[in-house]
């Protein structure tokens, strides 16, 4: 009676329900500490599974658009290049041009120049792709 999980075939613990042992023992903490152990590995492994299932779909997302839409594979270089340009200092990330905020973006009013960039906050970015329905 002292382990109430079970073994199945695949190697995965069932547990008995958590009033069935609230019953018999009274609260929460009285699980051994082989079922606690297994409870926990249960919910690790589930989030696990979800958090990789995003990524995927995610990646997934980006392929399709990477190869669908020339226009897209065109800036997702682009913002390659600009994240190589400010990591070996050839671009220096800078305050919004408009409001100062530090968090500001890179904003390509060219796309061919790639490392002439405007930086501007996400608020002023967005504000600018709003007037001039181009590029990032
Ligand atoms: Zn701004
Ligand atoms: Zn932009």
């Amino acid at each position: 009676m002292r382990d109430q999980s079970q073994r199945r075939s695949d190697g995965r613990y069932d547990f008995a329900p958590l009033t069935d042992v609230n019953a018999k023992r009274g609260t929460r903490r009285s699980l051994t500490a082989e079922q606690r152990e297994a409870r926990l590995a249960y919910f690790r492994r589930r989030n696990a599974q979800r958090s990789a299932e995003e990524k995927k779909a995610a990646l997934l997302r980006e392929h399709r658009l990477y190869h669908n839409d020339p226009g897209y594979r065109a800036r997702a270089l682009v913002r390659a290049a600009t994240r190589g340009a400010i990591r070996t200092g050839k671009l220096i990330r800078l305050p919004c041009e408009v409001c100062g905020a530090l968090n500001a973006e890179a904003h390509h009013p060219d796309y061919k120049k790639p490392l002439q960039v405007e930086w501007l906050c996400r608020r002023h970015h967005r504000e600018v792709h709003r007037r001039a329905t181009a590029v990032s």
